[in-house]
């Protein structure tokens, strides 16, 4: 346990390190960035050491993996991010233990989770889905559909709509990596030039966080390159193929 705590305060200041040179190459402050630690399929004790290294925001992806390991953190004063596809039965769970929804890409949804929104929470943050490349299985909705969604979004009273997230194609090449979350960035722009203005873009993952940020990330979601690979098989708490 010891040594994999290590490990995990090793690969913690790594990440650190790659993002602040990744912000200072494109002139920017890198306490701009939040580091959201992706703790999916990993369990509740590295999400203890991970706050215990100085992380603050943890992101999941399952809700019935994450409900469980929120029942034995409820000491740390974390902020829960759900970054999974959201299902329109399971939206109340969401909208009353979660503090941020990444991946809001339809607007029944948005309108549940505004409806569930416990009336003592502060509104529920989210950040809409957009799919770039058109790929169906990762959600998101196409480019030319954000700005009457995230018009309808704003008008909903338990909602705070924050900004746009992307899970682009996976690339190795850095610029074209960049060509992704460019475009994004300049959605965001339109978005702003139209009078709604966002102020997150929540783009960049193990693999592609540098480019992100060098493109205006204000949040990297990221898991592997903090806590290592995800071990094998169903995450814990979920069940598995029906
Ligand atoms: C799993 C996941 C991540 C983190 O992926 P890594 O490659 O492990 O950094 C980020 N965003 C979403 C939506 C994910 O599902």
């Amino acid at each position: 346990m010891l040594r994999s705590s290590q490990n995990l305060a090793e690969r913690l200041r790594t990440v650190r390190v790659r993002m602040a040179a990744a912000a200072a190459s494109a002139g920017r402050n890198v306490d701009s960035v939040t580091l959201l630690a992706v703790s999916k399929g990993q369990p509740a004790e590295q999400i203890r050491a991970a706050a215990a290294a100085g992380l603050t925001d943890v992101g999941e992806s399952y809700l019935g993996e994450a409900v469980g390991k929120m029942a034995g953190l409820g000491d740390l004063p974390l902020t829960w991010h759900f970054i999974g596809r959201l299902q329109a039965n399971k939206t109340r769970p969401i909208a009353e233990r979660f503090a941020w929804v990444h991946g809001l890409d339809r607007l029944k949804i948005a309108e549940r989770l505004s409806a569930q929104r416990p009336y003592h929470a502060p509104a529920l943050n989210v950040c809409i889905q957009v799919s770039l490349a058109g790929e169906a299985t990762k959600g998101g909705v196409r480019p030319a559909e954000v700005p009457d969604l995230a018009a309808a979004v704003a008008a909903l009273p338990r909602l705070a709509l924050r900004g746009l997230m992307c899970i682009p194609p996976e690339e190795t090449d850095p610029e074209r990596q960049r060509g992704w979350f460019a475009q994004l960035r300049a959605l965001r722009d339109s978005l702003a030039a139209g009078g709604q203005r966002l102020d997150t873009l929540s783009m960049g993952m193990s693999g592609d966080f540098e480019a992100a940020i060098r493109e205006g990330a204000t949040l990297v979601r990221i898991g592997t390159a903090i806590f290592g690979p995800r071990p094998e098989g169903p995450p814990p708490g979920t069940i598995g193929p029906s």
